[in-house]
């Protein structure tokens, strides 16, 4: 049988405006195996990839109680982050930490065509990127409100299929974020970037280099052994 994702790109082919705003406006992580595709498809090791094209990203959130163990209690954040963290209005007992690879971005993804606009790897590009603007698992999501700028979200209805991505992309996500748990992030990733950024709510707050974040996940699992 056919994978049913070439049906899903052509839909959105001829849906998709082509605008470029979700390339302007999200940081977009990348899974282990799309990161595979993606630098076999550009010939490249990924070690060389990730160089190229990839930077760190720690998503947080705030937490009541810290019982995953990729939490961390607020008295155990370095300093310097934490009140970055505060700046940004997070007073919480607990912050996840969510850590990523994900693309570079200056105004746009850097794999966006800015005089083209178009998509430079369209047909290996992230499932999160396939799927948008339809990735929220729940079934009743006013997408033309919560994506107004998304002429697309306007025009198209999300589809079994489209949730069910949805669905099997918060399943890998989860597994990824086992796996770091598990592993460790430098044990999950041929290599890391020096360089990355914090995301809270969407929006870069800090950079954050990896000694910084990999100091505050051997926090967050030292809290698990202790
Ligand atoms: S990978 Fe492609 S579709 Fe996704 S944000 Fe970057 S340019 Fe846009
Ligand atoms: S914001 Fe919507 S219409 Fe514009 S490029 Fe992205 S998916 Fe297409």
């Amino acid at each position: 049988m056919s994978s049913p994702l070439p049906m899903l790109l052509q839909e959105k082919a001829t849906a998709c405006q082509k605008c470029g705003e979700c390339c302007r406006k999200y940081y977009i992580s990348v899974l282990p195996d799309e990161l595979e595709r993606e630098a076999k498809f550009f010939k490249l090791s990924q070690e060389k990839f990730i160089q190229i094209y990839c930077q760190l990203f720690l998503q947080v959130m705030p937490l009541q109680q810290g019982d995953h163990p990729l939490a961390i209690h607020s008295s155990a954040i370095p300093k310097k982050i934490w009140s970055v963290l505060q700046k940004n209005g997070i007073s919480s007992n607990y912050v996840m930490l969510l850590p990523m690879l994900g693309f570079k971005k200056k105004e746009f993804c850097v794999f966006f065509d800015p005089k083209l606009y178009l998509c430079t790897m369209h047909t290996v590009k992230p499932a999160q990127c396939s799927i948008f603007p339809f990735m929220a698992g729940e079934k009743n999501v006013d997408f033309a409100k919560a994506y107004d700028f998304c002429e697309l979200a306007s025009i198209a209805s999300p589809t079994r299929y489209t949730h069910a991505q949805a669905d099997l992309q918060k399943v890998k996500m989860a597994r990824y974020f086992d796996s770091v748990a598990k592993k460790g992030m430098e044990n999950v990733w041929s290599a890391l970037p020096q360089e990355g950024i914090i995301i809270y709510q969407g929006k870069s707050i800090s950079p954050i280099t990896r000694s910084e974040l990999l100091e505050l996940l051997q926090l967050a699992r030292e809290k698990e052994t202790n």
